[in-house]
């Protein structure tokens, strides 16, 4: 029903080469739609884009002049791209293991090991980036995909939808995604650089070895003001027996002019400390953190304090 609903939607140059198989998600300007190529039978993902409003001709326009250029296993791939006068449609590998949030709970429980085999893909395609003078400026877990299920899975980076607009500071758009936690440049409207993207990468790693933000607040507003001050702690499980919080010190850092790039943070031991991380189990990372509407997790501030 869904699919012949697509169907009556669908370009028929796109529906001449590709099958519908399902509806993946609608979202802020788009639409994802699993498909098969007709002569291989290979899977594919089709990102269908309004262009008719500012807004997504905007986030196509910034899209497509990333994608097109880029070519790295840890970034997205742009295949093919078919255009008419009010959708874009781009034809992308598929990732079959969801968000990243989804591909760590399919691998239950993992340890700050595993946690850094994952942090150094993610790093390694922002060190690519960062050697194009890209700044994805909206790097967060939904943006990071799992290309299978399973452990052995590489997770790659997507969405360059937030990409354009002014470089002085125009955080619009990620309001507009509904994603509060800017970096404090991006906030204050300064001018900024991939800084940005490093701190959201510090960003992920926190909440990627613990399951709490570490800015936290009942308002977009509160949440601003905790970043602003460089507000956060290693209070609570399972800090005591992590060693990547000098590392991440290092990436949530409120001056952009001492912050590592992403070849710094992959080179050097003490950022994605590789030797000394744990193999204690780290718990299943909640799905809440995204559902920002639901019920919040327990904040750190007030976990059990085991400082
Ligand atoms: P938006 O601008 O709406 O955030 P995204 O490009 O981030 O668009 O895609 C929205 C969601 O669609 C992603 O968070 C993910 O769940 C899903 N998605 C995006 N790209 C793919 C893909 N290549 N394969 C499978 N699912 C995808
Ligand atoms: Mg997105």
């Amino acid at each position: 029903m869904q699919v012949a609903r697509l169907r009556a939607k669908f370009d028929p140059r796109v529906l001449s080469r590709y099958d519908i198989k399902a509806l993946i998600r609608t979202g802020s300007f788009s639409k994802f739609v699993r498909m098969e190529q007709k002569t291989t039978k290979k899977p594919f993902a089709i990102k269908v884009m309004e262009t008719r409003m500012r807004e997504g001709r905007e986030a196509c326009e910034s899209e497509f002049s990333i994608l097109w250029w880029v070519s790295y296993h840890y970034i997205v791939q742009l295949l093919e791209i078919f255009e008419t006068q009010d959708q874009v449609y781009m034809v992308m590998e598929l990732a079959t293991g969801g968000e990243f949030f989804d591909g760590l709970i399919s691998q239950g429980y993992f340890t700050e090991q595993d946690a850094v085999r994952i942090l150094h893909m993610v790093g390694d395609g922002m060190r690519y980036l960062n050697a194009l003078k890209i700044t994805h400026r909206d790097l967060k877990p939904e943006n990071l995909l799992c290309y299978h299920p399973g452990a052995e899975s590489k997770f790659f980076i997507t969405d360059f939808g937030c990409n354009s607009g002014n470089k002085s500071g125009d955080c619009t758009v990620r309001m507009l995604c509904g994603t509060p936690e800017i970096a404090s440049e991006i906030l204050l409207r300064k001018p900024y650089t991939s800084a940005v993207d490093m701190w959201a990468f510090g960003l992920i790693t926190y909440v990627l070895l613990c399951r709490f933000l570490p800015f936290d607040g009942e308002s977009h507003m509160r949440i601003y003001r905790t970043i602003l001050k460089g507000k956060y702690n290693y209070r609570g499980d399972p800090w005591p027996t992590i060693s990547l919080k000098e590392g991440l010190n290092r990436l949530l850092i409120l001056e952009a002019k001492h912050q590592v790039s992403a070849g710094q943070a992959l080179d050097h031991p003490w950022v994605l400390m590789t030797t000394g991380s744990s193999m204690k189990n780290i718990r299943v990372i909640s799905q809440n953190f995204m559902r920002r509407a639901s019920p919040q997790p327990q904040s750190p501030r007030s976990a059990q304090s085991s400082k």
